[in-house]
């Protein structure tokens, strides 16, 4: 089985083509350019991830932009925007503030991505 796929590592965007076998394993990666994509491509089909980048609440009103510090897997995204949707951030606020520590147990926090006061 073949998939196609668009590497999003950089701004280049390389069409891959991806060649499973039958449990799913991949076989081989065509199309990248760097050995990044052939990585990308095997994480996409094997354990996809995502670094989740949105707003939060402020204790003032309004919203900053937060974002996790790593990827967590994709199929946490949607548990992981609720997680956020329920938290405030008490201002004032700094980049690199911690306002989820260990997110959903995946290791990643959600951090403060703007200054705000
Ligand atoms: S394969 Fe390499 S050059 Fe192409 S989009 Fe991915 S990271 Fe960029």
């Amino acid at each position: 089985m073949k998939k196609e796929l668009t590497c999003i590592v950089c701004p280049v965007g390389c069409r891959l083509t991806v060649t499973l076998g039958e449990n799913g394993t991949v076989e081989s990666v065509t199309g990248n350019t760097c050995p990044r994509g052939k990585q990308y491509a095997i994480d996409e089909c094997t354990h996809p991830v995502r670094t989740v980048t949105t707003t939060a609440r402020t204790s003032k009103g309004g919203v900053i932009a937060v974002k996790t510090d790593r990827p967590i897997p994709k199929e946490l995204m949607m548990e992981c925007m609720r997680v956020i949707n329920r938290t405030t951030v008490t201002l004032p606020a700094r980049i690199g503030d911690v306002v989820i520590a260990n997110l959903l147990g995946t290791d990643a926090n959600v951090v403060v991505t703007a200054n705000m006061d």
